[in-house]
């Protein structure tokens, strides 16, 4: 692990002599570089987001630094040290938040603290639900309203989801002294460090209710059931999630509710095939219809349609009925267009024959027409696999 280690002088762009100024400079240059406010969701940028900080936290500390001149990474990475820098973007940010907060940027508290970084108390958003619905695709092509019961917490009505028995607001909390927060000191991967954690007392709201309603113990919320109407709009695919906004699970003490992520799972259609916007129908055609000509029905989300299968049809033959297919959606889920239904056509070699039917096959091989031609042969091969 200590081999793979770029050299911190390296990862932080200094020269060895580097000053203990030259060095802040350099970590504040990569911290801005690749501060995950500005690199949402990279994952290259995170992780030499915590390189840096390792390459930092050592350098920035005197006797580390001399320890990491003498003996490199195994200097700063053995017994009772760290085993190999931070392993989250948490860990940077409680050690180094404050110092992050000193230079303008995000340190990282805004996610620990629901509501935002700052001052004062906060209000707390309640959790985001997740519901699978099943959708057959006559649903997709039509878009659907679907009603789900959904147990999750809702307002208890006996305080109006304030949490206080006598509707009296919350008093600051004493703990906490109202700022939500409290400090501490833990011992951490790299010594001694000043943590920043939600007040216990008042979980980092800034205020506590003396006289708890007795029906929700003082929280505002109760478990409940709750039948929610879900408008799923045509074009939709399996593994998509539609957040239905304010449909989640009730905050604390009147915050903000959380969504509800609507998980969409296709049910498989018994004759029809998703691909993408098309619908795929396999056509297995009888051996005189192929060469005759004829009608057959062909399921489709609007129900069965006659097509016209001309004489002389060849398997590999792919027909198209326009617009037979599903709806296609931009990404505010406004319809622009209808894909088509393909429909593969196969065509069935009879396995067992009696007398008769043999006495007639006999009979039909002796036909010219039944023997194909070179060109025959080209086109037919050609159609079916392209070469
Ligand atoms: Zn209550
Ligand atoms: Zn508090």
């Amino acid at each position: 692990m200590a081999a793979e280690k770029r050299d911190y002088y390296e990862v932080l762009g200094v020269e060895k002599n580097a000053s203990a100024e030259d060095i802040k400079k350099a970590y504040r240059k990569c911290a801005i570089k690749y501060h995950p406010d500005k690199n949402p969701g990279d994952k290259e940028a995170e992780e030499k987001f915590k390189e840096a900080a390792e390459a930092y936290e050592v350098l920035s500390d005197p006797q580390k630094r001399q320890r990491y001149d003498q003996f490199g990474h195994a200097g700063v990475g053995g017994a009772g040290g760290f085993s190999g820098g931070f392993s989250s973007m948490e860990d940077v940010f409680q050690q180094f938040g404050d110092l992050f907060a000193s230079w303008g940027m995000g340190s990282g508290f805004s996610s620990f603290f629901e509501g935002g970084r700052g001052g004062g108390s906060r209000v707390r958003r309640g959790t985001d639900l997740r519901v699978k619905v099943r959708v057959t695709l006559e649903d997709i092509n039509n878009g659907v309203e679907k009603k789900i019961k959904v147990r999750k917490l809702v307002p208890c009505t006996h305080c109006n989801g304030t949490g206080s028995a006598d509707g009296k607001e919350g008093e600051t909390c004493p703990t906490c002294k109202g700022s939500g927060r409290v400090v501490r000191t833990q011992r951490g991967i790299f010594g001694m460090v000043q943590v920043q954690d939600a007040c216990p007392t008042c979980h980092g709201e800034g205020k506590v209710i003396k006289n708890k309603c007795p029906y929700c113990q003082g929280e505002g919320v109760v478990r409940d059931e709750e039948v929610i109407t879900i408008q799923i709009p045509a074009g939709v695919q399996g593994g998509m999630q539609i957040p239905v906004q304010g449909k989640g699970n009730a905050a604390p003490r009147g915050g903000v509710p959380g969504d509800l992520l609507v998980l969409i799972e296709e049910e498989p259609h018994k004759d029809l095939i998703r691909e993408g916007n098309d619908l795929v129908y396999n056509l297995l055609l009888d051996m005189p219809t192929a060469v005759l000509g004829g009608q057959v029905m062909i399921p489709t989300l609007t129900g069965d349609a006659k097509i016209t299968i001309t004489p002389g049809t060849q398997p590999g033959k792919v027909l198209r009925m326009r617009g037979k297919g599903l709806p296609i959606i931009d990404q505010y889920a406004r319809r622009y267009g209808q894909g088509d239904l393909l429909i593969n056509v196969g065509v069935y070699i009879p396995e067992r024959l009696n007398k008769e039917e043999k006495a007639m096959m006999e009979k039909l091989k002796s036909s010219e027409n039944v023997r194909p031609g070179a060109a025959d042969k080209s086109n037919f091969f050609k159609n079916l696999f392209g070469c």
